[in-house]
């Protein structure tokens, strides 16, 4: 009994262990199976994968040819190449045609490499892609250009004798015989629905074939494409707004930024800081651990940035290793707290390999340093190095770049008029200007508070900000006459000082509402003279501003005073002060007549365009009034 319990057992253990064996057995094949389709499955996603890659690498190597300096010059020489050489043609070339100052010229864009094109460029002793010539047209190329049709002729000099300055017609049908050349073929090329230019061909036979040309118009097609997606690939890379590493703004779109902010600002009358920043010492990183890790470098610094910027602001990869953020409606304390804040979190980053990195930065802010926007990224530019050379690693904000700056010149001035009581102001008025210019310091804002104060004791309908507004449009029409900055600076202080004659003035003469006397007008046109001679000749660092100001009542035609100076005799800061001062005096209102509006002193400004004032100053003056700037 026993044994055959024994026996029973035995035979389930056997029966457990061979069922075990087939349920391996089962598991096994099922993972050998599983196994086997996800080996089939790798390899499919290897396969697509594989053809993703040879997709991206295509598109990369097109990406990176549309993106070298001449992208389109590659895929031209290409064809024009494989025509002259696969398709037996002596001279292939592409030229274009554009306009330049209301002239039609010619140029080479692209050509093959072969006996003609070396024996014209000697002839001609330039390369064939610098002979830029001025079409002046020629009967049947005439009739081509309009037809916009192939064109095949075997009077090939004097088809192209055009394009070849002097060369003449001779030596060129000379050199075409030569290379065996017994005829032309010009095909029009055209790009968008405009004109581009021709493809070229000189050909050793004298006739051609439908085949043959309907051939060559199939490149002429290709050749156009690549025109298009070139232009179009151009188009799309001008409009792009963030640099390719670092994903930060590129410094195209920062440029367009910072002229927005410069005339929201001036609107605003609201100031915005630029803060400039230089990785330290990149070129050590480069050569330490390579150019990947310099890489690193600058991408932790666009985190940094990106991290710390607030949604308006705006951080920009300007050049290699640097960055601009502007900051808009922050003052210089703000921005050097911001600043400050960023040049601590770089240091705080620990990167793999390279560990610490650091950098230094600079801060300027518009409307406190200056209300120049080119000197404004100058401004932090230079604070910036002024971090590197006093150690690095560390934030400066920025001081005017001249030793005296003109704001400075203005400022003594005003203080010294004051102080030597040069004009007779209340003894309480006199001192609550001083104070407030000492309490105020040097900066624009103090300026120009002064300035409108003055200018309320003699004129009580003044505009106030009037200043401001006067200096922003002096500056602008300054850089539209490429004034240099010195010359600039002697305007901007003349501009805060040239009335001050006035105050010499009695309020009963400035005001009345009578006509003038003869005797009476003679007094008010004296207020140039009074104020270069009797107010400000005696003070130190007013004579190149002397002149300005006693000639800012000359009229263009001779007819102002006090000298009667006429046209370029008169010094062209004195002009734009006469032109600058009338449009905001006619936009006052007088004993005699009217507030005018904006538009109204347009008109008056430009009917005395010749006559008053410098035409060509006028021009830009109510360009610049009628663009976005004011
Ligand atoms: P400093 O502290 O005075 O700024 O020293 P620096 O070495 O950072 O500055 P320098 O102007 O002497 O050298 C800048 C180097 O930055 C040289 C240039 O090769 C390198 N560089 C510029 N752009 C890039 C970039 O995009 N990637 C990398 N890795 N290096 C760059
Ligand atoms: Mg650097």
């Amino acid at each position: 009994m026993d044994f055959i319990k024994k026996l029973k057992e035995f035979n389930k253990q056997i029966s457990d262990l061979e069922s075990g064996i087939y349920l391996g057995e089962k598991r096994y094949r099922e993972i050998y199976e599983l196994n086997q389709k996800l080996e089939a499955e790798i390899e499919k996603r290897t396969k697509d994968l594989e053809i993703a890659n040879r997709q991206m690498l295509t598109l990369q190597h097109i990406l990176d040819m549309m993106t070298a300096a001449k992208p389109l010059s590659g895929v031209l020489n290409a064809i024009v190449n494989s025509l002259q050489g696969e398709l037996g043609y002596l001279h292939s070339c592409i030229m274009r045609t554009f306009k330049e100052d209301e002239k039609q010229y010619l140029e080479v864009v692209a050509h093959s490499d072969d006996d003609f094109s070396s024996k014209i460029e000697q002839a001609m002793s330039l390369p064939l892609y610098e002979a830029k010539v001025e079409y002046l047209g020629s009967e049947g190329f005439e009739d081509y250009l309009k037809t916009n049709t192939v064109y095949h002729t075997p009077n090939v000099g004097e088809c192209l004798y055009r394009f070849f300055p002097g060369i003449n017609s001779n030596k060129l049908e000379q050199l075409f015989t030569s290379i065996g050349c017994r005829s032309c073929i010009l095909i029009p090329l055209t790009s968008e629905k405009v004109h581009y230019g021709s493809l070229v061909l000189l050909s050793k036979r004298e006739e051609t074939t439908d085949a043959e040309l309907r051939f060559l118009a199939l490149f002429a097609r290709q050749i156009e494409l690549a025109i298009t997606i070139s232009n179009l690939f151009q188009t799309v890379k001008s409009q792009a707004v963030s640099d390719a590493l670092t994903g930060l703004y590129n410094r195209r779109y920062f440029e367009e930024c910072i002229k927005k902010e410069t005339i929201r600002a001036n609107r605003q009358n609201q100031k915005f800081s630029v803060i400039g920043l230089d990785l330290d010492y990149l070129k050590q990183i480069n050569d330490k651990y390579g150019h990947n890790y310099g890489d690193i470098a600058i991408k932790t610094i666009a985190d940094v940035l990106k991290k710390n910027a607030r949604s308006i602001d705006v951080p920009a990869r300007i050049g290699g290793e640097e960055f601009n953020i502007i900051l808009p409606g922050i003052d210089s304390e703000g921005a050097m707290i911001a600043a400050e804040r960023i040049r601590k979190a770089i240091e705080s980053q620990e990167i793999p390999v390279i560990g610490k990195i650091t950098a230094s930065l600079g801060v300027a802010t518009y409307f406190e340093q200056t209300d120049d926007v080119d000197e404004l990224l100058e401004l932090a530019d230079h604070a910036m190095y002024q971090s590197k050379h006093d150690g690095r690693n560390r934030v400066t904000l920025a001081k005017p770049t001249k030793e005296i700056s003109w704001q400075e010149v203005a400022f003594n001035t005003f203080m010294d008029i004051l102080a030597k009581h040069r004009v007779p102001l209340e003894s309480e008025v006199s001192e609550t200007i001083s104070k407030r210019l000492e309490t105020l310091g040097i900066n624009n804002d103090g300026l120009y508070t002064i300035s409108d104060t003055l200018i309320k004791l003699y004129n009580p309908n003044f505009t106030p900000g009037i200043t401001k507004s006067k200096v922003l449009l002096a500056n602008s029409l300054a850089k539209r006459f490429d004034m240099p900055k010195d010359k600039i600076d002697n305007l901007k202080v003349a501009i805060l000082l040239y009335d001050i004659g006035n105050i010499l003035l009695p309020k009963q003469l400035l005001q009345k509402k009578e006509p003038l006397t003869d005797d009476e007008k003679n007094r008010i046109k004296s207020h140039p003279i009074i104020a270069a001679r009797e107010i400000l000749e005696p003070i130190t660092g007013m004579n190149t501003i002397l002149p300005i100001i006693e000639n800012h009542h000359e009229n263009w035609d001779g007819s102002g005073y006090p000298h009667e100076l006429s046209g370029e005799q008169i010094p062209i800061e004195s002009q734009m002060i006469l032109l600058i001062d009338a449009y905001f005096a006619l936009q006052e209102p007088r004993t005699y007549r009217k507030a005018m509006d904006k538009e109204q002193a347009i008109d008056v400004i430009k009917s005395g365009s010749g006559t008053k004032w410098n035409p060509k100053l006028v021009e830009e003056f109510i360009s610049i009034i009628e663009s976005e700037e004011f």
